[in-house]
């Protein structure tokens, strides 16, 4: 069956481009158009859609666009009828598009006005026996699935994280325009702004450099006896404000904060990596006070290269699970890491390469 790709994207709160999601996505539709042979559409919906139309320009691809004020913020009603007027433009047999919370809202609706099919949290294509296959994980990403369709349009929605991002040369792309006429009963739900947490709450970030996995030992007796927990939670907090990491944390950690006993006051069952918790993706993670027990390190899979801090030699990041475990004191090895950052002397994605400078005498790596 001769296919055609329709990609699909939405406008970020800029206004101007696209989020990141969408030109990771668009990597992996570039790449399978090229590889079935397919034509390949671009639809943007957005209040304005010009400037981020420009940044497909590069690519040859037809963008059809869906603009106006009644676009502009995320609504199920008026973001099901631009797409859904998009896809009927387009007529295409596979529908890719970006896992934003927005598109994940209305796409599987968008997939029934269509009466297409639908499969999301897909992580990668591939041609299966002359056919398209498209893969995702299950089970804590124990289980991989390759999935066929028949049934078309084929609507597939991709995570994040997955693809490097889209590139090309900018120019002005030509964009050809669909009014789509909203009845008032598609205005009824009214954008009023958007609430987020304070900046230094905001412990999660999905495109940091590095993972930063706190584990329980942070608030365990300490060699003098006493816990530390408001020293441990001002060095971690430097720790990430300096560094820009994402902030982890292992099962005990997060499960003692529930439990209303004394701990870090920022973690949350939301940091949780590992097989009960997530499975984030960082190019590096740095694990601190963490045993590196296997259900915990099933969370790393993502994480490329991977180091730990622990007073015991024999902990499970010993066993294979990281590339380096520095036998440390990690309220000592942090607090050098903070004075190093403080002082510019190395960069969060340096910390490799400057490890030498992070390992306190008597350390053994
Ligand atoms: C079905 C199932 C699912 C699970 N899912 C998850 C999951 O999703 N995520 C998860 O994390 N766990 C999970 N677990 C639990 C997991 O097996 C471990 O119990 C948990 O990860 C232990 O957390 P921890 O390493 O922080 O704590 P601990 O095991 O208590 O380790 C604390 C570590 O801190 C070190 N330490 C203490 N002080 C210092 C210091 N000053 N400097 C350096 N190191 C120090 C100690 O040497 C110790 O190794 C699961 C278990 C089961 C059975």
């Amino acid at each position: 069956m001769a296919e055609s790709i329709l990609f699909l994207a939405h406008v970020d709160e800029s206004g101007k481009t696209l989020p990141k999601a969408a030109y990771e996505a668009f990597s992996a539709a570039v790449d399978l158009a090229h590889r079935l042979g397919a034509t390949l559409t671009v639809g943007i919906v957005g209040e304005g859609v010009r400037e981020a139309a420009n940044t497909f320009s590069g690519a040859g691809v037809r963008i059809l666009g869906v603009a106006g004020p009644d676009f502009a913020h995320p609504r199920y009603r008026s973001d099901a009828a631009a797409l859904e007027a998009i896809c009927r433009e387009a007529a295409a047999s596979i529908v890719i598009a970006p896992a934003t919370s927005r598109f994940l809202r209305v796409m599987a609706g968008v997939a029934e006005r269509l009466k297409g099919q639908i499969d999301t949290h897909i992580t990668s294509f591939d041609i299966v026996d002359g056919m398209l296959s498209a893969k995702r994980w299950f089970y804590r990403q124990r289980l991989e699935a390759v999935i066929q369709r028949a049934g078309r349009p084929w609507f597939l929605v991709m995570d994040c994280g997955c693809q490097d991002a889209w590139s090309g040369a900018q120019g002005t792309a030509k964009i050809e325009m669909i009014e789509v006429a909203l009845p008032e009963n598609c205005r009824r739900t009214v954008y009023a702004g958007v609430r987020t947490p304070n900046i230094d709450a905001q412990t999660i970030r999905p495109d940091a450099k590095l993972l930063f996995v706190a584990g329980a030992g942070w608030c365990k007796k300490q060699p003098d006896g006493q816990t530390h927990l408001r020293e441990a939670e001002s060095i971690i907090l430097q720790f990430l404000e300096e560094s820009g990491a994402s902030l982890g944390g292992s099962k005990s950690l997060v499960d003692q904060s529930g439990e209303n006993q004394a701990v870090l006051g920022f973690m949350t069952h939301l940091n949780q990596v590992g097989q009960t918790g997530s499975t984030p993706r960082h190019p590096k993670g740095l694990s601190m006070c963490c045993h590196g027990e296997e259900p915990h390190v099933v969370g790393w899979r993502f994480i490329s290269e991977r180091r730990a801090v622990n007073l015991d030699p024999n902990c499970g990041w010993a066993r294979g699970k990281a590339d380096v475990l520095y036998v440390a004191d990690a309220f000592q090895v942090i607090a050098k890491l903070n004075s190093l950052l403080a002082a510019k002397a190395v960069r969060t994605e340096e910390w490799c390469e400057a490890s030498h400078e992070l390992n306190p005498a008597g350390c053994q790596q």
